[in-house]
Order: structure tokens, then sequence, then C-alpha cells
């Protein structure tokens, strides 16, 4: 009987492995059933946006975490697919930081040419996962949203690959029941516009505090003020922007800080982060990690240690993404191929685990970061037919990259930066980020 795989997730990562199966396969391999559940009506995971905020149409959680007028936060040049380059996509090269409907249509160029969409099962979500000692195999259940109808199905493997950034970290803060004005997540944010000429409160010190500060900055709020708990971002901020220390209170209308300062606001954004969030799968099989480069329980950091026939995807916090997680779906289609051994014991995979922990740990700062997540990509694609690129190279775009935001954190998204799959030079954006409000996919590819 052939080995049935299933796959949970047709985001970026979960595609990537479709795509590692489809290209061993056109290259006569003979590979499993591969059946994809995908909770939402398309692919592209995170990419896929919707207006909705809460709950979708058939009562499940949104998915999507983005918001309109999203353009990537690094550059292309760090993330571009090293076996579908954005070239091959787009007939030319184009500017480094293509906004999120750009995006899409790369991400779903590549897997529209591979012609694994067969494989998905949309609006099928996953709601549990069990591992039957005696047969050595899963049971998946899942739910036909369309039909309303739960079934199950066996497979030889698991490959979680629903995402971490969806799930939203929700803090309290006394006063929030009696503020008069929004209080809302980075994950239900959906456009900047709603935000004009307002005071904004946004607490949080990473990528959505910065970013969606700068959308509602961009698209005309009063004023920024951003509190953060251990230590501020530190770019050099418009006037209107301000920084100040963690949050105590919140009163009808006024913020309270830590530092004894207060500030007069309309609405609240928490970008507070997100948790790894598992809700479909049991205690022996849930992966309990923080969010950081080398991840709790995962060898090479995509094998679930405690039970070597499942797999994660994506886990990790992210400086590279869709070539890391192409690394990872190759290396884990060659494990389940068998072309790739795995230890025969837990305590080896720990051991893995526990030094890339320690690897990550004698980092000092993010330049370390990002070598070390880079050198991680190398591993993994110097032990499969993953097309080798310049990962260094990458690294490179991720430092100049900061330099840039350090330089002018409203600009650094009008630089451009060399590709590492083809060599050639992205052009400078025709607009400078700020002033380029209308960001369709034909605005921004017109010359
Ligand atoms: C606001 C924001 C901006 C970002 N910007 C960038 C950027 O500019 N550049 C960049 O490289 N990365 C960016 N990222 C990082 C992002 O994590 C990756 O780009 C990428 O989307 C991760 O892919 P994934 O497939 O691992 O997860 P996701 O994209 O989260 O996809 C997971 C998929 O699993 C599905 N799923 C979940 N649970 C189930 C279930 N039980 N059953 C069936 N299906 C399920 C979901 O519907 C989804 O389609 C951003 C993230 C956020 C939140």
């Amino acid at each position: 009987m052939k080995k049935r795989v299933a796959v949970i997730g047709a985001g970026p990562s979960g595609l990537a492995q479709l795509r590692a199966f489809q290209s061993a396969k056109a290259k006569g391999a003979e590979i499993p059933e591969i059946v994809c559940f995908e909770k939402q009506g398309d692919w592209g995971g995170l990419w896929n946006y919707t207006w909705r905020t809460g709950l979708d149409e058939y009562g499940e959680p949104v998915h999507c975490s983005m918001y309109r007028y999203l353009w990537t936060n690094g550059p292309k040049e760090g993330l571009e697919f090293a076996d579908y380059s954005f070239e091959e996509h787009f007939g030319k090269q184009i500017a480094s930081y293509p906004p999120r409907a750009v995006m899409v249509d790369y991400i779903e160029g590549r897997v529209k040419k591979a012609g694994v969409r067969p494989w998905i099962r949309f609006r099928h979500p996953v709601r549990f996962v069990k591992y039957n000692e005696a047969k050595g195999n899963f049971t998946v259940t899942a739910h036909d949203l369309v039909k309303d109808s739960m079934y199950e199905e066996e497979f030889d493997h698991v490959i979680c690959a629903s995402g971490h950034f969806s799930t939203p970290n929700v803090p309290e803060y006394p006063g929030f029941d009696r503020f008069n004005g929004r209080v809302l997540h980075a994950h239900d944010f959906r456009d900047a516009r709603e935000f004009k000429g307002k005071d904004l409160l946004l607490l949080g010190s990473s990528y959505s505090a910065e970013d969606i500060g700068s959308q509602c900055w961009k698209y005309g709020a009063k004023s920024i003020t951003v509190a953060y708990r251990n230590a501020p971002m530190g770019f050099d901020w418009p006037d209107n922007w301000k920084e100040v220390p963690a949050l105590a209170r919140v009163d009808e209308d006024t913020a309270y800080f830590t530092d004894g300062t207060s500030k007069k606001v309309d609405a609240i954004i928490l970008c507070t982060g997100y948790k790894h969030h598992f809700p479909f799968l049991p205690d022996n099989l849930r992966l309990k990690t923080a969010n950081r480069l080398a991840t709790a329980d995962l060898y090479k950091g995509v094998v679930y240690v405690h039970n070597p026939k499942m797999f994660y995807l994506g886990m990790q916090d992210q400086w590279f993404t869709f070539n890391m997680f192409d690394a990872q779906a190759w290396w884990v289609r060659d494990a389940i191929l068998g072309r790739i051994a795995l230890p025969t014991d837990k305590a080896t995979m720990l051991k893995d685990v526990e030094a890339r922990v320690a690897g990550e740990d004698a980092g000092q700062d993010a330049h370390d970061a990002i070598h070390y997540q880079g050198d991680y990509v190398k591993e993994l694609i110097a032990e499969t037919d993953y097309p080798s690129f310049d990962v260094d190279g990458a690294c490179e775009a991720f430092f100049e990259w900061k330099d840039h935001k350090k330089d002018d954190i409203m600009a650094f998204r009008n630089h451009a930066y060399r590709s590492v799959i083809t060599g050639t030079m992205a052009p400078v954006h025709h607009t400078p980020w700020k002033d380029a409000l209308e960001d369709s996919m034909e605005s921004y590819l017109r010359n």
C-alpha cells in the first residue's frame, strides 16, 4: 500500500511541502499520496487577505493577521524561492518590497506551475490528530465545512504547517474595560485609514508595532505613541511619534505609563505577539515552544522528537521565511522518502535540539541571529536537492536592510537589492513608500 501523508495548512510552508513532493515526482520518484487540509477557502496562509476579523462565515477563527497596504517588511531578496525567481514569475525584475497582493501572485505562481492544487482540500480544518500505537500511524479528523461533515482518515505521517502568527496574545491592563475608544489586537487590524486624525497608542516593540504604527502614520494618524516593556525600538521616528515605557493603566480617554507620564489617546492597538496554538493536537503530539530561532523538541528544526513520524514546518521565529520553509520541506520530504535516515533514539535528537538552543543563545545580536538562521538554511539544503543559492548573499541583504531602517525608518523600502537567485539588481520603486498610497499590483509593477 502506498504511504499516505497529511499536510496541515496551505500557507507558504504547506505549499513548500507540496512543491517538494511534486518536484521529486517530476524527477521520477515514487511519492506517497499527499492530502493537504486547509481551513480557508484558498491558499496563501496569512497572505490570503480577508476583511473579516473574529470568526469567518463558518464560525472558524479568521487566520489572516495581515492588513490593507501591507508591503513586505524585509527585502524580497531574502525570501526568494531558489527554484522560482521573481523574474521567472513576473517576466522582469521588480522592486524589493512588494505589497501583499504582489506577493500572493508570486506565491501562487510556483504552485500553479507545479499543478498541486488538486492535493488540497479547502475548507477542511483538521479537528484532531491521534497516534495509533498499535498500527504505528495517525488518524486525522477533518471537518468538511461546505458539507458540514466530519470524517476520519489514516496517514503514515503528519506534517503540521499551520503557522504561528494567527492566534493573538492578548494582555489585559487595568482600565481597559472602561476605555471609551477601541482596543484591538494587531491580528484584527485591517485598515490604517480608520485611524486618520486619531491619537494612537500601540503596545509592543516588534514588527507589528513598527509596521502598524508606520501604516497609521502614512495614512494620516495624528500621533503615534508606542509603549515598550523591555527596550524601545529606537528608530529615528517622525515628530509625531514617541516611544514611552510600559503602560500601567488607562481610564476613559488617557493612558498612564510606568515613568509617570500620560497621553490622551483615541484607540489602543495591542502589538503583543502571537501564540503557537494547536487546538487540534493532543498532548503527545503538540509542540510547546517559545517563539525563537531554535524551537523546543524539533530535531533539525522539523522532526518532533517525541514522535518522529510527525513533522512541523515554519515553527521558528523568522528572519528567513519562504526559502527556509523550502529547505525544511525538501528535508522532510527526503526523511519520509527514506533518503535521509533519522536517529533511532530520542536522546540523539534531543542533543541536536540542545545544540541548536545553545548556538542561538551564544549569539549577541540581530546580526548573529541572521547568520545563525542562514547557517540552518544552508545545513538543510546541503542534505537535499533543493537548488543551492547564495545564503550569505541573502544575509547581506538583511544586514543592508537593517542599516537602511536605522538611516530612515520611513524610507527603508525605497532601497533595492541584488537577487541571490538570478544575480540581477532590483529597480528602485517608482514612488517612495510614504507617498505610494495606492498599492495595487498594477500600480506596483508599472515601470
Ligand atoms: C502581519 C504579518 C506580516 C508579515 N510580513 C512578512 C513579510 O513581509 N515577509 C515575510 O517573509 N514574512 C512575513 N510574515 C511572516 C509569515 O509568518 C510568513 O511569511 C508565512 O506566512 C508563514 O507561512 P506558514 O505557512 O508557516 O504559516 P501561515 O501563513 O500562517 O499559514 C498556515 C495555514 O494553515 C492553515 N491552518 C491553520 N490551522 C489549520 C487547521 N486546523 N486545519 C487546516 N488548516 C489550518 C491556515 O488557514 C493557513 O492557511 C508576516 C507575518 C505577519 C503576521
